[in-house]
């Protein structure tokens, strides 16, 4: 025990501690973003309250942003992202991009740039993946998703965009990574919701088109919602498809009171039993100060809090390999 003389910042710290060993494994990896829409909350939406309105109506209010939005101002929502990204010491980074009928491939152009121009100016290695908010399965959508596959890094997937034609959206994408040899991170179970099951369909998929270990959930939060013996299977079934994670804290752990029974857990990610389970769990921030987390502010350090927090999970060892080997693991780097 040190006297009371000592002066405080001598005394151990274990989250300034988990911030030095990942710096020393070589920095944070954010495995999941949405950079094209960093900062593009307005005062607007807040008065009208469509910072309050659900995920779903969400994605269709983004359309107004991605319309009036030209090559330029994507590039400078990105590179603000970035830079902010690496003023905390990530050096590795995915964000998703999107690719549709109606951004068309603006955003996309602005992010290809900054990828160039993170690698020179920031030291950064920032990874591209095609966030497809109008699905995949309509004939534009795909035709769009299909002509930019060269110039993104990693295939995503949102199956709810295709709603009613989930298992459609996952054969288009499975079969680009098929036929790409591309990674995959598919947004499935955001809704914190036992009537979800997109995770254990997308091992399912993974399975059938033979592309065991190309593949990442992001979120995966529904399944925490489920009994124990269904969570047990959805981990078997993940370490048989080569299943990763991506846990993205803040993103859902705003979701709303509900009346519907379910296990007792928080609306994250259950990492607390995938780690153990030997499945691989990276971190991401998601959202940044956009109409979907007008609050986020993107720092890593907040979201492993989070996420250390609501799983009770404290193994200092799969905390650090979480925020960095996890990371680079997932976007297929080394
Ligand atoms: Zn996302």
């Amino acid at each position: 025990m040190t006297g009371s003389m000592e002066r405080m910042d001598t005394f151990w710290q274990p989250l300034a501690d988990l911030k030095a060993r990942i710096d020393a494994a070589g920095g944070f990896v954010n495995a999941h973003a949405h950079f094209d829409r960093a900062y593009s909350v307005l005062t607007e939406d807040f008065d009208s309250h469509r910072v309050e309105s659900h995920l779903h109506e969400k994605w269709k209010l983004v359309d107004e942003y991605k319309e009036r939005t030209q090559t330029e101002g994507f590039f400078a929502h990105i590179w603000m992202a970035l830079r902010a990204q690496a003023d905390q010491g990530v050096k590795h980074s995915l964000s998703f991009i999107d690719v549709d009928p109606l951004v068309g491939t603006k955003a996309l152009d602005a992010a290809v740039k900054a990828r160039e121009l993170a690698a020179r100016e920031l030291h950064m290695r920032f990874l591209i993946a095609s966030q497809t908010l109008k699905g995949v399965v309509e004939p534009e959508a795909r035709r769009i998703f299909e002509e930019n596959l060269d110039r993104i890094d990693v295939i995503g997937g949102l199956p709810g965009a295709d709603r009613g034609r989930e298992s459609e959206h996952l054969d288009v994408l499975l079969e680009a990574v098929k036929k790409s040899g591309k990674r995959a991170h598919i947004h499935v179970d955001q809704l914190n919701s036992p009537q979800e099951k997109e995770t254990e369909l997308l091992c399912r998929k993974i399975m059938k088109w033979g592309v065991e270990g190309k593949v990442t959930a992001v979120h995966s939060i529904s399944v925490a919602s489920h009994k124990r013996e269904y969570r047990n299977q959805v981990y078997q079934m993940a370490r048989d498809a080569g299943l990763s994670f991506v846990a993205c804290p803040s993103a859902w752990i705003d979701h709303r009171r509900s009346d519907e029974m379910q296990p007792v857990h928080n609306a994250v990610t259950p990492v607390d039993e995938l780690i153990p389970a030997g499945l691989t769990v990276a971190l991401g921030t998601d959202n940044i100060a956009d109409v979907y987390k007008p609050y986020s502010d993107g720092n890593m350090m907040v979201e492993l809090r989070m996420i250390l927090e609501s799983c009770h999970f404290y193994d200092r060892n799969a905390l650090v390999h979480m925020a960095t080997a996890a990371g680079k693991h997932v976007l297929g780097v080394s």
